[in-house]
């Protein structure tokens, strides 16, 4: 391997991810290329339906092998059945490489339509606990045997009143994970220069979750970030922000009429699992569609870059699904490693092909023009790098 070159895993997954995967590993060749800067030698591994068609299983022991040798990874949409079935991939890498922090930052891209009237003002970045939360699978069926004991248990010892049709779902809230991830993001926040951190839980109801995740992430913020933060309630009885990230709260259910009321006041979104998932598809139809956002897993020694969006089952193998997704990740990837140059010169050749008013169905079809394919999507991005 030439001195330079980084060894990257890429898994293409399910539904449209082959051709998104594909043409955006293009697109990074393309600019490495004109950049002359460093290079990437992709190694492919399994996950997914095609894993299991030839091997019989969807997470392989090679691409778990792979991914811990190389510890940077870009992966595909991975299905997921709905009530039934497997558990999901994409949770099990999380929790396998202990990825806990998602990272999505969502920015308006100029062209393409949005349902709200400034979309320019949004610049947000979600970031999402990866591990804990009613993501730990911890459940069982109703009519199963072990949801039959929790309710017995329950009932006899702790007073409650649960109904014997009733399915059985645990929401895990930890300390030490809501910790770790508040680090990350104040230390993320200090190092992109962002202006505010908003908590976003739902702690009135579920108090000793939700409400346990804001008072724990307020504590690390004021104990190990006390020079660099000022909290709302400070600023509201006199202090000054004097430059300092503006850290606050907002209950869920404010949370999204606030990003769609007033997007431009939201900055960098704290969030627990389910809430985090939630609030960057809403975030991502202000700025038009999540077709277009990125998304970074990243623990202490691994990260893993995907498109927020799913395996869009009915555009797979047509060449009409957008790679803006996937190429979005690629950059977040491309930064983590060090490749900023290649990034940025990527992110500007998307702009300036979207100005010249080339995109895919889903965006081309509230712009008023023709589509292009996937394909001719990723070469017009092509042919615009370094420009
Ligand atoms: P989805 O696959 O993201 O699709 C939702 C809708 O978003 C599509 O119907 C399409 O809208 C639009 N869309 C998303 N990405 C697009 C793209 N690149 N190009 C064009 N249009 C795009 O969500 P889903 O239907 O809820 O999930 C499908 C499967 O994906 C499930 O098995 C789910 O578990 C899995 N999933 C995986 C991941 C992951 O691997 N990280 C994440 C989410 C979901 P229109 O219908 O308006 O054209």
């Amino acid at each position: 391997m030439a001195e330079s070159e980084r060894e990257i895993v890429f898994i293409k997954g399910d539904g449209i991810g082959p051709e998104i995967v594909d043409n955006s590993k293009r697109v990074v060749d393309a600019a490495i290329e004109k950049i002359r800067q460093g290079s990437i030698k992709w190694v492919e591994a399994l996950a997914g339906a095609e894993a299991e068609k030839k091997s019989g299983n969807r997470l392989p022991d090679e691409t778990i092998a792979a991914i811990k040798r190389c510890g940077v990874a870009i992966k595909g949409p991975i299905e997921t059945p709905v009530g039934k079935g497997f558990t999901s991939i994409n949770v099990r890498l999380r929790l396998l490489f202990d990825l806990y922090a998602n990272i999505r930052p969502v920015k308006y891209v100029p062209g393409i339509a949005s349902p709200i009237a400034h979309p320019e003002a949004i610049d947000l970045v979600v970031f999402r606990e990866n591990t804990d939360d009613l993501y730990r699978g911890i459940e069982w069926r109703y009519d199963s045997a072990e949801a039959g004991k929790v309710r017995n248990f329950l009932n006899s010892n702790l007073g409650t009143d649960i109904e014997d049709d009733s399915g059985i779902g645990i929401k895990v809230m930890g300390r030490a994970k809501t910790e770790r991830v508040t680090r990350m993001a104040l230390e993320y926040a200090i190092k992109h220069r962002r202006r505010s951190i908003t908590v976003m839980h739902k702690g009135n109801i579920m108090k000793y979750t939700e409400g346990a995740f804001r008072e724990w992430a307020y504590n690390i913020a004021k104990t190990e970030f006390r020079n660099s933060i000022v909290t709302e309630e400070e600023v509201a009885a006199g202090a000054s922000r004097n430059g300092k990230i503006l850290f606050n709260d907002r209950i869920a259910d404010n949370m999204f009429q606030q990003i769609i009321t007033r997007p431009g006041d939201y900055d960098l979104i704290l969030a627990p699992n389910l809430n985090g998932d939630y609030v960057s598809d809403a975030a991502g139809a202000l700025i038009g569609n999540i077709g277009v956002l990125g998304g970074a897993n990243i623990g202490d020694r691994y990260a893993i870059f995907e498109a927020v969006h799913g395996t869009v089952p009915k555009y797979a193998g047509q060449n009409v699904a957008n790679p803006m997704g996937m190429l979005s990740a690629c950059c977040l990837m491309l930064e983590h490693i060090g490749m900023e140059s290649v990034s940025l010169m990527i992110r500007d050749a998307i702009s300036a092909t979207l100005k010249d008013r080339i995109a895919t169905r889903d965006i081309a079809r509230f712009m008023g023009t023709a589509p292009v394919g996937t394909k001719e999507f990723s070469d017009a991005v092509i042919d615009r790098l370094g420009r």
